[in-house]
């Protein structure tokens, strides 16, 4: 089974696709991720979308898809969660045509529903463990007292360049701009589940999970 699933920088789309990886075996493709893994690694693209990055704009449709194809042609599990990728309407033919190249199909897309003002005071708190990613929030669920990841134990935590306020309106306005018009463009591929994401983390991976298995 494939998914994908849509929604606003601060949704929970992380959150939730490690519960989605535990508990199916799935394998999370998260294009945010990858990008921060070549920003990290120093090479040229790197550079390039480094800086695109911490502004809070989209990277461009070539580089994206360049590496999904990878992962598409080199990685196997039990169906891939595709995690901030699709962004634009280009990138949305353009995985189902690799898609099919591969001969596998995307099985469902899930929205995940949450109020402006929520995301703004998820990002802005958020931090995750240095090690295995574990999220934290300042407010709603700080790093322990003993400084240690309940998680995994680790004991550094880091914030991301672009979880400040001024790039998560920009991230909004591209959210809004070009990644929003794929909610109708999925829908009238009768592939969308809404779910709402200012639940309990355990109701929305219930609501994921109810979702999936329809
Ligand atoms: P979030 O969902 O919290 O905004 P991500 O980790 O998914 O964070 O993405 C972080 C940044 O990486 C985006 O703001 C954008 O610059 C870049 N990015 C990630 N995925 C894509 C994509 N599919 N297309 C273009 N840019 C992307």
């Amino acid at each position: 089974m494939n998914i994908i699933r849509l929604g606003p920088p601060g949704a929970g789309k992380g959150t939730q696709a490690r519960h989605l990886v535990d508990a199916r075996g799935m394998v999370q493709l998260s294009t945010g991720d990858m990008l921060r893994e070549a920003k990290d690694s120093g090479t040229e693209m790197g550079k390039v979308v480094a800086e695109i990055m911490a502004r809070g704009e989209l990277v461009t449709d070539e580089i994206v898809i360049g590496l999904i194809r990878e992962k598409l042609e080199t990685v196997n599990g039990n169906g891939f969660i595709f995690d901030g990728f699709p962004r634009t309407l280009g990138q949305a033919d353009a995985l189902g045509s690799l898609l099919a190249e591969e001969g596998q199909s995307l099985d469902a897309v899930i929205e995940m529903e949450v109020d402006d003002d929520a995301l703004v005071q998820r990002i802005t708190a958020r931090s995750t463990c240095a090690n295995c990613g574990e999220v934290y929030n300042d407010i709603t669920k700080p790093v322990p007292a003993d400084g240690k990841c309940t998680a995994c134990g680790g004991t550094e935590f880091k914030r991301r360049a672009d979880d400040n306020e001024d790039s998560l309106k920009t991230r909004l306005m591209e959210y809004y701009k070009k990644t929003s018009p794929l909610i109708g463009y999925y829908y009238a591929k009768d592939m969308l589940t809404k779910v709402d994401g200012l639940g309990e983390i355990g109701e929305v991976q219930q609501a994921i999970s109810k979702a999936l298995d329809n």
